[in-house]
């Protein structure tokens, strides 16, 4: 028999990759949702030409899908294919922003690639640690490129870098930054920042055309589904793409994968990588399994708004640039958190003149040629706590199998983030930046999408924990892999280490 592997994003790609190479065989289950053809094809035709070629009204056309996205809804290539409607998942419309997907791939087809390992320091009292992850790291850089150089992050965060990095170049604005940030190190270590370039999961032969936020025209920003496109000639794998979970059940020699058409998967183990949510809703839905809820664990995150005090001399909305997050900032504060408060920071973007537009274009009309200015100067910080500071997600299996939830937020997460915020502030005045504290604002609950420990690993499983093969109490074939299993949420950004994660227990599970 085979093993089954449930989710093709990149906690699944992550396991499947895992069992492959110990010479198992695989069924891979997934949601099967890909690109429609007729948003593939405008994509198609843009990779087919260099940018400088390009038609305004192409690339026009192509970024307008993404400004009339529905509310809640993250979309590239104008496709809705790779999220989830709220109403899929929850059985009430609420405050939680966090979707889950039913995309070969994932979320993957959406995210913003930014890539680092969790510190050290922010796995204290985990049943595994960071040298634990260490070769795993290694193994998952196999098959994910990451974009990156050694710079004062390397010694806090040595894992997930590659043996020879190299990087994207950065924006216009971000060299300029990025150039001050090594000369004022001192000053800013002082402060108990230290910032370096980001780090991305992104092929090198990115060509720079600034559609990042809207859909890589030429695939250059990794996707979960490049990988399994990459592993399907092995015929030890045996996608099965559109076949929706229902529920887990384990028998005395194997486990059984009920679908929500009825028929059943059977395997000699199932790695559970289907995204928090569903995760979550297929474990509530399964028989063994004991606990009538889960608590999703947020890292939430706010924005920090800052301006050039002195334009750049090279236009930054002239090609070529990349529109990812261009440098990390790790924050160290007691005071502030004694985990570490993670900065991603984006320049400029098509998004900056629009958004503040339409946040204050109704109270200042007449001043609507300014936008555009200003948002050559606007350079902006996404923030994220540690999740002991963040949102509670408590959820529930609804009568008709969709979950309900109920957040719960701390009193001070707000206050902290506005604390993170002023001295972010005051260290990227080194830099040349006006930072404008407040004007930091909260995420809403789920929508950093940095979510999950609600089956934490834990050396004593129960039912709301696992063990350090992501299995809860009672269970000895079925593994968790995804977010789920983490005991908390770090600052930095949660795939790289939930790839780790998925591919040690992928790799230490029975074979
Ligand atoms: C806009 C956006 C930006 C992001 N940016 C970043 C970033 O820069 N850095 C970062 O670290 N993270 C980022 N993330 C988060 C990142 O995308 C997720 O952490 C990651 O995709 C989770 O991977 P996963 O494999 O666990 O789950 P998912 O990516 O959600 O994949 C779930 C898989 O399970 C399948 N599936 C779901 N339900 C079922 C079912 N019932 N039956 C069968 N199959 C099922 C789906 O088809 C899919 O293949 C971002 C997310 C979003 C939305």
């Amino acid at each position: 028999m085979a093993d089954i592997v449930i989710g093709s994003g990149p906690s699944g790609i992550a396991a499947v990759k895992a069992r492959l190479a110990l010479g198992r065989a695989v069924i891979l289950l997934d949601g099967g949702k890909t690109l429609e053809p007729e948003h593939a094809a405008p994509r198609d035709a843009l990779a087919g030409t260099v940018p400088a070629a390009w038609e305004a009204s192409d690339v026009a056309r192509y970024k307008a899908g993404q400004y009339n996205a529905s509310p809640g809804q993250i979309r590239k290539f104008s496709s809705d294919f790779a999220m989830e409607p709220a109403a899929v998942t929850f059985a009430e419309a609420g405050p939680v922003a966090l979707r889950a997907s039913r995309a070969v791939g994932g979320l993957s087809n959406l995210w913003g690639t930014a890539v680092l390992p969790y510190a050290a320091r922010d796995m204290a009292g985990w049943p595994i640690t960071a040298q634990d992850l260490a070769p795993h790291y290694r193994a998952v850089l196999g098959f994910l490129p990451v974009s990156a150089r050694r710079d004062a992050l390397a010694d806090l965060l040595p894992d997930g870098l590659p043996e020879a990095p190299s990087l994207l170049t950065p924006s216009p604005q971000a060299q300029v930054l990025l150039a001050r940030a090594v000369t004022r190190a001192d000053k800013l270590a002082a402060q108990g920042l230290r910032i370096g370039a980001a780090r991305q999961a992104v092929r090198d032969d990115c060509r720079h055309c600034g559609m990042c936020l809207h859909g890589c025209p030429t695939g250059a920003m990794w996707s979960a589904a490049d990988t399994l496109r990459d592993m399907l000639g092995d015929p030890r794998l045996d996608h099965r793409p559109g076949q929706i979970v229902r529920a887990i059940g384990e028998t005395d020699t194997g486990v059984e994968v009920h679908l929500s058409d009825g028929r059943r998967v059977t395997g000699d183990r199932v790695f559970l990588a289907a995204g928090v949510l569903e995760t979550a809703r297929i474990l509530l839905a399964s028989n063994g399994f004991d606990a009538d809820s889960l608590t999703l664990r947020e890292s939430q995150h706010g924005f920090l708004p800052a301006l050039q005090i002195r334009p750049n001399r090279r236009r930054p909305d002239r090609l070529p640039h990349h529109t990812l997050p261009q440098m990390f900032v790790e924050m160290s504060d007691e005071a502030i958190s004694p985990h570490l408060v993670h900065g991603q920071v984006y320049t400029w973007n098509d998004f900056y003149a629009r958004d503040l537009g339409q946040t204050y274009g109704a109270k200042l009309p007449f001043i609507a040629p300014v936008w555009p200015v200003l948002a050559r100067r606007l350079i902006v910080t996404q923030l994220f706590l540690h999740s002991d500071h963040c949102a509670r997600i408590t959820l529930r299996r609804a009568a008709d199998g969709r979950l309900q939830a109920q957040v719960r937020l701390p009193e001070d997460t707000h206050a902290r983030l506005q604390s993170a915020g002023r001295k972010l502030a005051r260290g990227l005045r080194y830099l040349g930046l006006a930072g404008l504290p407040f004007a930091t604002r909260l995420g809403a609950p789920g929508s950093s999408f940095h979510v999950g420990a609600s089956l934490p690993m834990s050396e004593i499983p129960d039912a709301r924990r696992s063990d350090r093969l992501g299995r809860p109490a009672g269970a000895s074939r079925l593994h968790v892999v995804d977010a789920s299993v983490l005991p908390a949420i770090a600052a930095t950004t949660i795939t790289l280490p939930v790839m780790a994660n998925a591919y040690r227990i992928a790799t230490e599970a029975p074979a």
